[in-house]
């Protein structure tokens, strides 16, 4: 997914880009119906790590709805890497659907993850003439790394 808009006006003005924790027992962003707390977070905290590549690219859609870059910089591979993520505060991310995927799953070691996430441009950051909402479509690749799931790019 990409970090935010693209936006070629440097006058914009942007909230702060701090992330905003999510009370753990939300629901979780990622939409799996579970609490936040219960789904997600661990992740997020590095208390625990996705077991399927699906795992990780909802944590990762979940990492990018509650603003955690750091997060979304340690599950992407050392390859792909960027050297830096900055989140578009401005950006509400508020559904992920999964579309299709390929292996992925606990014997493998690729895999790919097709989904559709939406989001809102938040009330009082539409400066920009930019839509005030949009749809990112993505066919996800995803690989192990040292035995852990790690995002590398868009197929
Ligand atoms: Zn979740």
């Amino acid at each position: 997914m990409r970090a935010g808009r693209v936006t070629d006006n440097e006058d914009v003005p942007t909230a702060s880009a701090a992330a905003s924790p999510l009370d753990e027992s939300m629901r979780c962003p990622c939409l799996s119906g579970a609490v936040y707390g219960e789904c997600c977070a661990p992740y997020h905290r590095g208390v625990a790590q996705p077991a399927t590549a699906e795992r990780l690219m909802r944590s990762r859609y979940a990492a990018f709805a509650v603003g955690d870059a750091e997060y979304l910089l340690a599950t992407w591979h050392p390859q792909t890497r960027p050297a830096a993520l900055e989140l578009d505060p401005a950006l509400r991310w508020f559904r992920l659907d999964i579309l299709a995927r390929t292996g992925g799953g606990v014997l493998d070691t690729t895999g790919t993850v097709e989904f559709e996430a939406r989001y809102r441009v938040r009330t009082g950051a539409e400066a920009t003439a930019a839509p005030s909402a949009g749809v990112q479509h993505e066919n996800s690749r995803f690989a192990r790394v040292d035995g852990w799931w790690v995002y590398v790019d868009a197929a």
